[in-house]
């Protein structure tokens, strides 16, 4: 099998899992509780706090365990909202490619009275500090901008916008999930006020993840009940996932620069190659891009059928997001950078890690031309693309 759907989920790290294991076994102790024995746990947590601080250059107590990436999003947004809400500024600022941890949220806000603005993306995947400073006013509360998107890997230009919110006096929000371990970032340096991460994404366990709060803001918990994470997520802490998120996540900043080489020499090989089909096109930036992503649109094709046939070849790939794939609606996201729906519906994403072998990459190139054909052959719509009864959107 070649796993090339890193961006959906990753495997466990041998080093995460190790790490984690004492805490399913002997180490059960309740940090809360008072004996010596608890207190074995409470110094983990202590720890893999302060080493998530470590790899986001923030304080320990800057960082509130979740339970993963959506979670920690939603915190975010609707704990400025409130805030926002009790100084009678009622305005949202976000983009229109944001993750629907993140989207959904906001229309659950919009129902409420909230006025949301989606800034447009531009076709590269990229938006601009302009569009943001632009659209703040005196009502908005808050400023959410993902940091590299999931589908097709755009990096956005964070500390500029950042600088923005900052000069403004609006809190900003980054949904970092795709770029957590992967990309070197410093909260304190990009004016980050607060930063969702997930374990899953950077060979940490699933149902895992943190959101950074910057000191001096108000964050309002979403679970009640105990006095966990300073009173602001309540629950019995998933000691064992915390741990192997922050052991995941340390190792992954420890070797940040020579996994983002080696993965993104892969990912290059892998664009080049593909580029070489016919009325194909990457969607996103080249350049501004996560180092293992790698995003196509192949005109005249259907995505699941592409996703079947490779599945079948041993390949684990995507079309969109795995939350909308199994849906008939193209991806939000290509139809943000201005693809159109037919083409929007033939897309796939193939996303590396640094466990990705050459082998792989080249089979890959000879699996994904061979599919794209078989299918286009089959397809009425490439049929009348071919005749001139129908002109390419991609050329
Ligand atoms: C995966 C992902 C999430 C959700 O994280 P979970 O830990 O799976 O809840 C949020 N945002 C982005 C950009 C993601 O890629």
């Amino acid at each position: 099998m070649i796993y090339a759907d890193n961006a959906a989920t990753t495997k466990l790290s041998p080093t995460a899992l190790e790490a984690m294991l004492p805490y399913f076994t002997e180490q059960y102790g309740n940090p809360s509780s008072l004996y010596a024995f608890a207190q074995q746990a409470a110094e983990a947590l202590a720890q893999a706090r302060q080493m998530v601080a470590d790899c986001l250059h923030c304080r320990p107590d800057e960082i509130y365990f979740t339970s993963g990436g959506s979670e920690a999003d939603n915190q975010a947004i609707l704990s400025a909202a409130r805030s926002g809400r009790r100084r009678g500024k009622t305005h949202i600022i976000s983009t229109a490619f944001e993750h629907h941890a993140v989207l959904h949220t906001l229309q659950k806000l919009e129902k409420e009275g909230f006025t949301i603005t989606l800034l447009d993306v531009h076709e590269s995947g990229l938006i601009t500090p302009q569009q943001v400073a632009e659209a703040i006013t005196e009502d908005t509360c808050l400023v959410t901008v993902m940091y590299a998107n999931n589908e097709i890997g755009t990096i956005q230009p964070i500390a500029e916008i950042g600088q923005v919110c900052r000069e403004k006096k609006v809190p900003f929000h980054t949904d970092a999930v795709q770029a957590a371990g992967h990309l070197a970032i410093n909260v304190q340096e990009e004016n980050i006020d607060m930063l969702s991460l997930s374990g899953h994404k950077f060979h940490g366990p699933k149902g895992t993840g943190a959101l950074y709060v910057r000191k001096g803001l108000t964050l309002y918990p979403l679970i009640e009940g105990g006095a966990q994470e300073r009173r602001k997520r309540a629950g019995t802490e998933n000691l064992p996932g915390i741990v192997g998120l922050a052991t995941a996540l340390k190792d992954a900043c420890a070797h940040l620069e020579e996994n983002a080489a080696k993965v993104s020499a892969l990912r290059d090989k892998l664009i080049d190659g593909l580029s070489a089909i016919p009325h194909a096109a990457l969607n996103g930036d080249r350049d501004h891009r996560l180092p293992g992503n790698v995003n196509f649109c192949f005109e005249g094709i259907e995505g699941e059928s592409l996703l079947l046939l490779l599945d079948d070849k041993g390949i684990c790939a995507s079309s969109g997001s795995a939350c909308t794939s199994g849906s008939l609606d193209p991806s939000h996201v290509l139809l943000a950078i201005g693809r159109p729906h037919e083409v929007a519906h033939g897309s796939l994403r193939l996303s590396l890690c640094e466990w990705n072998t050459e082998e792989e990459i080249d089979a890959i190139l000879s699996a994904v031309p061979q599919v794209v054909d078989y299918l286009r052959n089959m397809s009425p719509v490439w049929r009348d693309l071919q005749k001139g009864d129908r002109s390419y959107v991609i050329q």
